[in-house]
This record gives structure tokens, sequence and C-alpha cells, in this order.
């Protein structure tokens, strides 16, 4: 591990200047952090956990979460194309034809910038009752229908999308996974303004949207099974963000150690208590992704640090947001502001806490059911 860092740590004092000196002013944009994914993925480093076959190291969680945390300790930007690489792209390994593998290189240097379409209104924690139709005519699908909360939706250039292809099979059958370019006649994107300012969501519309039949991934009307496995690579993304999450109250107790300012004894208080609690989720994320390395498949582990990480984040950002008093309110800690409001969101993305519980009351705990 040591000697992967070391080369990765003298990558990153050329390759992080360099980049920074090309966008100067400009490494917000979307185009900026796309240019620093082109690099980290030349490195392999973005693609870390990619098969060699496939242009990548081969490593396992332990090592890319490594990476990751090197990568975000010399304070390089995020990677934009992350739904791309760390869920679509290994769908594509795993269901992909010769003709659809081809995709992989392009999500990795953002040539292609993907998205996930599979939640619809009236179809979120259900997500087996969506309704977005893909009718056989000839030799193409014909798409109609609506997905809501399309991460990346309004840079996407693919989307892997998630309809009905058999509307009197049961519902979890008669779906499919098919990839359709965002650029196709008939599909039209609209970007969703959020509370904290930004549009990282879309809605998207699907009106007589052709594509060809052969972009469909794995059988046709089994869909549900590629779409777990796309879901599956997301999920297991919790344990990363467990470790995370201990770092960053880490630090925000050092920080406020060192403040001249006095905390209350309540803030006091919830810091004790959002210490114990990460320390005790990073140590289950940690075991959660050897398990992962040593070849295991996670089980109730991956659900208890799901609820845990997001409700625990939330309070994170609630003790941050009062420890910046007015400011944060007013904006003018404007990091404070933007993390409570997104944190928001944790509690929801990839299964809410309420779905969460279901799963860990039906088939963790076996409970009884009225
Ligand atoms: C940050 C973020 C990124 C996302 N990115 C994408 C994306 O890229 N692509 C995509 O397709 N979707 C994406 N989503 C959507 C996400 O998958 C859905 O929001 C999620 O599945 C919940 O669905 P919903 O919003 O329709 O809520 P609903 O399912 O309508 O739930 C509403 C409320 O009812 C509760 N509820 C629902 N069913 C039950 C039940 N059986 N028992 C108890 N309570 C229940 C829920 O917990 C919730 O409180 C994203 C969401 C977020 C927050």
């Amino acid at each position: 591990m040591e000697e992967l860092e070391g080369e990765l740590r003298i990558w990153l004092n050329d390759a992080l200047p360099a980049w920074q000196a090309q966008w100067g002013a400009d490494q917000e944009t979307w185009d900026a952090k796309c240019d620093w994914q082109r690099r980290m993925a030349d490195g392999r480093w973005a693609i870390a956990s990619w098969p060699v076959e496939f242009g990548g190291r081969g490593l396992g969680t332990l090592e890319v979460l490594a990476i990751e945390d090197v990568v975000a300790s010399y304070g390089a930007p995020q990677i934009p194309g992350m739904i791309g690489l760390k869920n679509v792209a290994p769908t594509l390994m795993k269901f992909g034809n010769e003709e659809q593998r081809k995709h992989v290189a392009r999500i990795g240097n953002t040539d292609e910038v993907w998205c996930q379409g599979f939640s619809e209104p009236g179809a979120g924690s259900d997500l087996a009752s969506l309704r977005t139709r893909a009718v056989i005519d000839g030799d193409e699908f014909v798409i109609n229908g609506q997905k809501v909360w399309t991460s990346n939706g309004m840079h996407a250039s693919h989307m892997q999308l998630l309809a009905r292809t058999d509307a009197d099979a049961p519902k979890h059958k008669g779906i499919s996974a098919i990839i359709v370019p965002m650029d196709t006649p008939g599909v039209e994107v609209r970007p969703i303004k959020q509370i904290n300012g930004g549009a990282e969501f879309a809605e998207v519309f699907f009106t007589d949207a052709r594509v060809p039949l052969a972009n469909l991934i794995g059988p046709l009307h089994d869909g549900w099974g590629v779409t777990m496995t796309t879901l599956g690579h997301e999920r297991a993304g919790v344990a990363v963000f467990a470790g995370r999450l201990e770092a960053r109250i880490r630090s925000l107790i050092e920080e406020v150690s060192k403040s001249d300012h006095a905390v209350s004894p309540v803030v006091a208080d919830e810091l004790v208590e959002h210490y114990v609690e990460s320390r005790v989720l990073g140590s289950m994320g940690r075991a959660m992704l050897a398990k992962i390395a040593e070849g295991g498949t996670p089980g109730s582990e991956q659900s208890v640090i799901k609820m845990v990480w997001s409700e625990l984040s939330q309070r994170v950002d609630t003790t941050i947001m009062e420890l910046a008093g007015v400011a944060g309110v007013t904006g003018d800690d404007n990091d404070a502001k933007l993390g409570y409001l997104s944190a928001r969101s944790a509690t929801i993305a990839a299964g809410t806490s309420d779905i969460v519980k279901n799963i860990i009351g039906d088939r963790v705990l076996g409970l009884p059911r009225e």
C-alpha cells in the first residue's frame, strides 16, 4: 500500500499543479473537472478498481479508498463522472456485449458522461412500479415516459435507462436496461433547481424516442438483475462514506479545539456524541471493506452503515450550522449553509431511511409483520 501511495504522491505532485495552472480561475467549471478526471484516468488512478483488461489496475476496495484519501488530502477536485465510473462501467463490463463494452474507456476519460434513469414520479422506493415504456418496433425501442432525480442529467451524453418492455409481466419482470444517447430526438432534459441553489438533478422526458434494439443491456425483460448490479456498486460505496465521515468529524473537532471561541455545553455534547458514533461507524465500514476485499458479500452491515452514516452526517451538518451561528443562516458561511442543506439528501439517496429500516426489520431481524 505504501508503495502505491508513494507512486500516487509523485504523480500528484506534477499533475495537480499542471491542471491548476491550465484552469486558473476556472477550476470549478464542469470542463475543468472533466479534464481532471481525464488526467486521473490517464494515470490509471480514477479507474484503479477496473480490471487490467479495461485499462485499470485491478485494485481492491481498500487500495481504492487509500488512493481516494491521498487525492482528497491534496485538495484535488471531485471527479464529475462518478456515476459512470463506479456504477455504469462495472455493469457494462458484466452485462455488455463487445460493442457496448467500448463505452467503458470513453466513460473513463469523460468522452462520455453517464446518468442513471431509474426513479420516476411514483416509482422511487418502489422502483419496480416504473411506467416508462420501451415498445419494440422493428429493430428499435420506442420510449415514452418520464424519469426524475436524474443526477448529472444536464451534462450526460448517455443514460442507463430502466424501462418497461412487457406490460403484462409481473412487476419485477418485463423491465429492461437500455442505453439511451441523450441527444436522441424525443429526449428532453429539464434541470431541477434545488434549495441549495444548485441544479444537480434533472427530469428527463421521453416522447417517441427511438433507440436501436442493439442498445439493450443484458437479457430482454430482465433489466432488474442488471440494475441490481448497478445499485450494488452504488450501495457498497457507503462503507467509503463512513470512513470519510469519521475523518471529517476528527478534523472538525481539531478545528474547534484550536479555535479561540468557547463552545456551549450543548454543542460540546453533540461533538462528543458524533465522535463516539463515528468511531463505531468507521470500524464497521473498515470491517465491511475488508470483507469485500476478501471476496465476501456485505449483508446486513451495509444497511446498518447506510442508516447510521446518513443520519449522523445530517446531525454533524446541524452542529456545523450551530457553530457557524448567524453567518450560517445568512450564507456568509456558505460552506456551513450548503452542507446543511445538501445533507438532507443523505437519508433519501440509494434507499430512504424508512426503506432501510424495512430491510433491516424484515431481512435481518425477521420481525413479524401485522
Ligand atoms: C442525492 C440523490 C441522488 C439521486 N440520484 C438519482 C439518479 O441518478 N437516478 C435516479 O433514478 N434516481 C436518483 N435519485 C432518486 C432516489 O433514488 C429516490 O429519491 C429514492 O429512491 C426515493 O424515492 P422517492 O423520492 O420517489 O420517494 P418515495 O419513494 O415516494 O418516498 C416518499 C416517502 O415515503 C417513504 N416510504 C416510501 N415507501 C415506503 C415503505 N414501503 N415503507 C415506509 N416508508 C416508505 C419514504 O421513506 C419517503 O419518506 C436520487 C436521489 C437523491 C436524494
